[in-house]
């Protein structure tokens, strides 16, 4: 029997390339070579008894990224901003790997991307944990890999961490605030995101040169609100913050969070109907919630 082609996956030990290294292996049609920077890490270990090839793999050492990439069929790759919040970094990483996997003739690479907001709003906006990805996205199509970019709605798990309701001042209920007034903002759980992913591994010839955007469901922040107040059995509402407002908040990354949903209120496409065909059993945030009632536990 011919040996199944390999899939080098970034990020397999988190929560995006973790997904879609779960997937790849559940589904049985491609080999997984999971990278990571810590090869003896827990997750990398579950991986490796999943039947996944784990290697070590750092974006900032090119010789490791060789090895890495050689011989493999194609690479999901996905970069985290968030680790050191350098769009520069970001963007050196990502067109790291496109020129490696050009140089190698990697088949089908798909890159975790977004859209370059400050370009597409002529400077109005400025999201640099998205616009690095456009730079990247755009970067690996000029020099001809064949690549698929998706481009992946905001996680439901941030709902229960970065998102999480906050305890209101003035009363025995708490506020989502995340400033996106009555418009809906496309969401999927990344746990599901990896089969839609490994699914379009499976059709190369429909989506290289394409850029997807997943999503579950499109809810408003007061649907969300509601769904988890019934769920959790708290008073849990939309906080209605404007990005105004929002982006006077006391942290760090708040003006291009409140730039995040400025862009998000535009609707950028995210196509639900696809990602249902590419994974029909999805999970709605209803569904999510319900059946992940542990991880809100401390609201
Ligand atoms: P995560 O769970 O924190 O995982 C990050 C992964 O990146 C880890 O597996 C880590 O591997 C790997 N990594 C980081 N630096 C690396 C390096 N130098 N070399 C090799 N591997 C490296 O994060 P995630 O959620 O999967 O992905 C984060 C990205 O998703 C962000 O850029 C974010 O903008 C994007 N995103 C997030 C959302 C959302 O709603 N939260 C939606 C769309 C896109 P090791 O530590 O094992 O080496």
């Amino acid at each position: 029997m011919a040996s199944k082609k390999v899939i080098a996956v970034f990020g397999a030990t988190g929560a995006q390339g973790g997904s879609v290294a779960r997937a790849l292996l559940d589904a049985k049609h491609f080999a997984v070579r999971a990278l990571t920077r810590d090869v003896t890490k827990p997750s990398a270990l579950a991986l490796k008894d999943l039947g996944a090839e784990v290697m070590k793999c750092d974006l900032d050492n090119k010789v490791s990224l060789v090895t890495a990439l050689k011989g493999v069929y194609g690479a999901f790759l996905v970069t985290n901003f968030w680790e050191h919040l350098s769009q520069e970094k970001e963007v050196r990483q990502g067109k790291l790997v496109a020129d490696l996997s050009k140089h190698l003739g990697l088949k089908h690479v798909v890159f975790s991307g977004l859209e370059n907001v400050k370009k597409l709003t002529g400077c109005q906006l400025a999201v640099p944990h998205f616009d690095g990805k456009g730079e990247v996205e755009e970067y690996f199509w000029s020099i001809g890999v064949p690549m698929t970019s998706v481009r992946v709605g905001a996680y439901y798990e941030n709902f229960s961490n970065w998102w999480k309701p906050v305890k209101a001042s003035d009363g025995d209920y708490y506020t989502l605030e995340l400033p996106m007034g009555d418009v809906p903002i496309d969401s999927i759980s990344v746990a599901d995101a990896g089969v839609v992913i490994s699914n379009i591994f499976n059709s190369p010839e429909e989506f290289i040169g394409k850029a997807v955007g997943l999503s579950a469901e499109a809810l408003t922040m007061q649907q969300y609100a509601d769904i988890l107040s019934k769920s959790l059995g708290k008073d849990i509402r939309d906080a209605k913050m404007t990005p105004e407002a929002y982006e006077k908040l006391n942290f760090r990354g708040a003006k291009e969070l409140a730039d995040m949903c400025r862009f998000f209120q535009k609707k950028p496409d995210r196509d639900i109907k696809l990602t249902h065909q590419l994974y029909p059993k999805i999970r709605s945030f209803q569904q999510f919630v319900s059946e992940n009632l542990e991880a809100f536990k401390d609201i």
